[in-house]
């Protein structure tokens, strides 16, 4: 069988206008520069004729595949099985909804295949969204995730990505993650990160299916991606070492008020200082010991679970020598 140059992964939800003119556009530019391909689409539990849609039009042309969730499960599980099932050497995922030009797919494989690049991410520079809804929040979504990851991208959640088929082999996405793939992927190994500026268009059909409750949630799933990736492998290093500062505190303030008891006592009677409630220092000291000693149970009990995972002795083989 010749292989695949190209497979093209399309997470889709109540697009059913959108299908035939997305399809056709990438079918024309994928004849243009003649690349082998798979258009693999993820309907997402549409509730429209989405499904009757591709399937109609994988019997025109059977580059295009069809995968169809029994109810909706999200952007990132429609990834995520696009991801298992394709078999392309670059891989690109677009929006359904024509927002995403398929004219930049040639570009994007370049860069991929000859400039070296493990991920290139679109960058919607100009952008044909709700100014207050999406453009804004985005630039606040941005910086944030710049400063956290340390990937210079400027549009972390662009639709339109391209990844060398082993940057999609090795990852997973779920929840609502998609919006960090590059930042999981840096985090597996994959450093050469790139970005490419590319077309936008207003959503001509549907509506968008994203409103403002994305940035709480997106917040707390960058904090459990940073949070897994970098202390999953070893819990006790984040909790105890949080813990035994806590406890040190704790017993440095029980010092300074066992002492301040016995000078005061030694001095004969103080007005000022009799009981030690009344010190703040054993206030301090009661809340850090308490508090350090849970933290570092918490730890320990993180590692037991983390010792029971199956998974906590996998780790990703890029090469192997003489096996
Ligand atoms: N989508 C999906 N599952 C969902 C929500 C959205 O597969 O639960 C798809 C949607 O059909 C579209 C893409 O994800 O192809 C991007 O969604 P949308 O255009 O609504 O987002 P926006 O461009 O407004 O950020
Ligand atoms: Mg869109």
């Amino acid at each position: 069988m010749e292989n695949t140059n190209i497979s093209i992964i399309v997470p889709l939800l109540n697009e059913q206008e959108s299908l035939r003119p997305l399809t056709e556009w990438i079918a024309k530019v994928m004849q243009q520069h003649s690349y082998t391909y798979e258009i693999i689409m993820v309907d997402d539990g549409s509730k429209d004729k989405s499904w009757q849609e591709i399937e109609k039009l994988s019997l025109e042309n059977t580059n295009i595949r069809g995968i169809k969730f029994r109810r909706n499960y999200g952007k990132s599980a429609a990834l995520n099985v696009g991801f298992e099932h394709c078999k392309g050497d670059v891989v690109i995922t677009m929006d359904a909804d024509l927002q995403d030009s398929p004219e930049e797919i040639p570009g994007l494989y370049d860069m991929i295949t000859k400039e070296g690049y493990d991920l290139v991410s679109g960058w919607k520079k100009k952008r044909y969204d709700s100014k207050l809804a999406k453009n804004i929040p985005s630039k606040l979504f941005n910086a944030t995730t710049r400063m956290f990851s340390g990937i210079k991208l400027h549009d972390f959640n662009c639709g339109l990505k391209a990844y060398k088929k082993d940057v999609v082999k090795s990852i997973e996405v779920y929840g609502e993650m998609h919006r960090y793939i590059p930042v999981i992927a840096k985090w597996a190994g994959f450093s050469n990160i790139g970005e490419k500026v590319v077309q936008h268009q207003k959503r001509q059909f549907g509506k968008s299916k994203f409103g403002m409750n994305r940035f709480i949630n997106g917040y707390l799933d960058l904090v459990s991606i940073m949070f897994v990736s970098k202390f999953s492998k070893k819990p006790m290093h984040f909790f105890g070492a949080i813990g035994s500062i806590m406890f040190f505190i704790g017993i440095v303030a029980a010092l300074i008020l066992g002492i301040q008891k016995l000078v005061a006592l030694s001095r004969g009677w103080n007005p000022q200082m009799h009981l030690v409630t009344d010190s703040p220092y054993f206030y301090i000291s009661l809340v850090m010991l308490i508090l350090g000693a849970q933290l570092f149970l918490t730890g320990f009990l993180a590692e037991l679970v983390g010792r029971n995972s199956s998974t906590r002795n996998n780790y990703l083989i890029e090469k192997e020598q003489n096996f």
